[in-house]
């Protein structure tokens, strides 16, 4: 019995050390293509950067087509590395959030700005609502929640020809000490999920309609990653759609609130010289000597 007993011991405790080494090998793996798809982006962000200052030139009607495949192709490509990057950021626990004051109501008007092109095109009803409780002023990472809502609006707008999205702000739970949670939603009328295919959605690389992603791309990385923000934020993802009748992903977000005014009071001072300022100088700090060129040649072109 004896025997049995330190037998089972020692195979946990193998397995433990197992598991262990393929936990560690795990986080290399998922450092070594974080680091890889910055790699890739320096000078992939060098070349459309050439390719924009080319389309600010004289071109003939044929280069303009060729560069407008170029940047087509080349926007595709930075999608796939960006989430190549954020996705492998996030399984080594690398990515860190910012904790800084911003306006809710700009995030998301600048993230209807973003989509304003092809919502229009597509005569996409569009409406967006904030709740009159929510708070105007939160501290946290502003780029990553315009990045979790761009990636529902992208989704809700990609499969879809004539269509109503509603997107949302709503107060979840009255704030606990300078901590409040809101509450989003993102609407969409049309294909719908079916029930069995919501928990694959989250899992990277999942793709729930293979005919869909062959017609529209997509990298099945844009859930998974939203997730693991979301989770960051101490918040949790959600979905409730049916087949043809359309799609409402909600989730939640915990945010700080300015304990003082000095952060409004910072913020309206920032918004304020901004909008005032007629002329500016800009120190440009960049590493890569290409990036370098690019980008001085740029603000010289624009004055
Ligand atoms: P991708 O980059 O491929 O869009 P996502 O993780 O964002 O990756 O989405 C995974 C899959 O979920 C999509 O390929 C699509 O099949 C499905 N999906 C996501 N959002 C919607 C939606 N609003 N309506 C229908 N299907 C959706």
């Amino acid at each position: 019995m004896a025997f049995q007993n330190n037998e089972k011991e020692k195979r946990a405790a193998e397995l433990a050390i197992t598991k262990e080494k393929a936990e560690a090998a795990n986080i290399t793996k998922s450092q070594f293509l974080s680091n890889m798809a910055y790699e890739i982006r320096t000078p992939l962000n060098a070349i459309m950067g050439t390719m924009q200052l080319l389309d600010m030139t004289d071109l003939s009607e044929e280069q303009q087509d060729l560069i407008h495949i170029s940047k087509t192709a080349s926007d595709a490509l930075l999608i796939v590395i960006n989430g190549i990057h954020d996705y492998s950021k996030l399984e080594a626990g690398q990515l860190k959030l910012e904790r800084v004051p911003f306006f809710l109501k700009d995030v998301l008007a600048d993230t209807e700005k973003l989509f304003h092109l092809s919502l229009s095109e597509k005569k996409i009803l569009f409406s967006t609502f904030i709740g009159s409780e929510v708070p105007n002023i939160l501290i946290g990472d502003s780029f990553r929640l315009r990045q979790i809502i761009s990636n529902l609006l992208g989704n809700a707008t990609k499969f879809i020809k004539y269509v109503q999205i509603t997107h949302s702000a709503n107060l979840k739970e009255k704030s606990i000490s300078n901590i409040t949670k809101l509450h989003f939603s993102v609407e969409d009328t049309v294909i719908g999920i079916s029930p069995e295919k919501f928990n694959l959605l989250f899992k990277s690389f999942s793709k729930v309609d293979s005919s869909n992603t062959r017609q529209y791309g997509g990298t099945g990385l844009g859930l998974a990653i939203c997730k693991g923000l979301i989770e960051q934020m101490n918040g949790d993802i959600w979905l409730k759609s049916s087949v043809g009748q359309g799609s409402n992903f909600h989730f939640t977000c915990s945010f700080e609130l300015p304990s003082n005014l000095t952060a409004t009071k910072k913020l309206s001072a920032i918004s304020t010289k901004y909008t005032s300022s007629k002329s500016a100088k800009i120190l440009l700090v960049e590493d890569d000597i290409m990036n370098s060129k690019v980008i001085s040649r740029y603000i010289n072109k624009r004055g």
